[in-house]
């Protein structure tokens, strides 16, 4: 369907879920179900209780929308899954379906509406708001805010990280060019949260891949991703905002779109999944600055890092697209460096968009799983790419004295280099 939202409907969830031959392969991988031990809260179950208001045997009653949203959408039963059944894509529809039907209500449905589309998609009140929290922090009035704030929102306060100076918030250039001899031109994602809470993150990434012979140019026009829109159900709204990025980004006129999101990078590939030709070139172009530099061959880096490291994918990264070899590829092509395996590296972290907001008490058990396989391995530094891992595993780590530096792997390499 060029130009549209392709419709979700119930018929495309019964299409979907009759992929699902029951063999339970799935259970393991799933946080929720290790957490509750619950058929209902396992990837089989939810596929199950979606076939069955896909065939009018149940309603969208309180209990089945529960369960669609206590998914993590983190998509690890779809790399278990032998049949091919895209779990996170079926939640995403299921969750568009409730949201049309209006049938949730409640804090957190006003929460999300307010925050997704009249803050994030708005860089100025975005901003607005980031430069308010940083008086706030530097003040050192947070946890006089916090403490008088409602209890859902002071773990939201003790999940956000410093607010980065002014000038690490400054927008990038438009165009970067190449150092050495040019190989190519890329086109770079900035994303929405990442310039105002990882604005050195994005800076680092620009001068890696200008390092590496790109010249790396930044569409002032762009904008969010919709990643998040689309995991809450907001469908329509996540179309809106790719579309105007398939017009910012000229994808015929550079080698790839690098983006070092894994949650926008994974929402951006699939976006011809929901919008039909129209992003058909765009979508084919995003690739995860890991990829995308693993690919073309890293130049190699000629400072040294002394320290051990372990990497946890990012469930967007990993299940999402794909990627788990690339960023450990490049990670130990860095002199000094220890990669370190831990024993859990490729389940959910437990911060899924604003699942940690969402539903703080799931995430977190799902984090502490992580964390204590992350405190065996004893590492000196935790990276991972993607901000909403970066701002959990960080907000985790402080919480448990777990006294490891957390950060993204585009940072790292940068450093590597003199
Ligand atoms: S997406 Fe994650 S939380 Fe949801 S059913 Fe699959 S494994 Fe479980
Ligand atoms: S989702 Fe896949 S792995 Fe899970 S029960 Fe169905 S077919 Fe088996």
């Amino acid at each position: 369907m060029e130009g549209a939202c392709a419709t979700a409907g119930l018929d495309e969830i019964y299409q979907r879920s009759l992929d699902c031959v029951h063999c339970g392969l799935c259970l393991q991988a799933c946080p929720t179900y290790l957490e509750t031990g619950r058929e209902t809260s396992s990837p089989r179950g939810r596929v199950y209780l979606l076939r069955g208001v896909a065939e009018g045997r149940f309603a969208w009653s309180d209990a089945v929308t529960e369960e669609v949203y206590l998914c993590l959408d983190c998509r690890a039963c779809e790399t278990a899954c032998p049949s091919g059944v895209r779990v996170g894509s079926l939640i995403e529809l299921a969750r568009a379906e409730v949201e049309s039907a209006a049938s949730r209500r409640g804090w957190r449905k006003q929460l999300e509406w307010f925050g997704l589309r009249r803050i994030l998609p708005h860089r100025s009140r975005l901003h607005a708001l980031m430069s308010l929290l940083a008086t706030v922090q530097r003040l050192r009035l947070d946890r006089a805010v916090a403490a008088a704030l409602p209890r859902r929102l002071r773990d939201l306060m003790e999940l956000l990280p410093r607010v980065p100076a002014a000038a690490e918030r400054a927008a990038l250039p438009e165009f970067v060019p190449a150092e050495g001899e040019r190989r190519g031109r890329v086109a770079f994602f900035v994303g929405c949260v990442m310039p105002e809470l990882f604005g050195a993150v994005n800076a680092a990434t620009v001068r890696v891949l200008a390092r590496n012979g790109f010249d790396v140019v930044i569409p002032p026009r762009q904008g969010c991703c919709g990643a998040l829109h689309l995991h809450t159900g907001d469908r329509d709204f996540a179309c809106e905002l790719v579309r105007a990025n398939t017009l910012a980004f000229d994808a015929a006129a550079v080698d790839a779109i690098v983006v070092n999101s894994a949650g926008c990078g994974a929402a951006m590939r699939e976006a011809a999944d929901w919008l039909g030709e129209a992003a058909e070139a765009f979508s084919g172009c995003v690739c995860d600055v890991s990829e995308f530099l693993d690919r073309q061959g890293l130049r190699e880096p000629d400072g040294r890092i002394e320290a051990t490291v372990c990497y946890d994918d990012p469930c967007h990264l990993v299940h999402g697209q794909g990627v788990a070899d690339a960023p450990r590829r490049l990670l130990a092509r860095i002199p000094g460096l220890t990669l370190a395996a831990h024993d859990d590296p490729e389940s959910c972290c437990g911060a899924a968009g604003i699942y940690n907001i969402t539903h703080p008490e799931m995430s977190r058990a799902v984090l502490d799983r992580k964390l204590a396989a992350l405190a065996a391995a004893a590492p000196d530094i935790i990276t991972s790419g993607n901000p909403g891992c970066l701002m959990q595993l960080e907000s985790g780590a402080r919480r448990s004295g777990l006294a490891a530096r957390v950060v993204h792997p585009i940072v790292l390499l940068d450093e590597a280099y003199l």
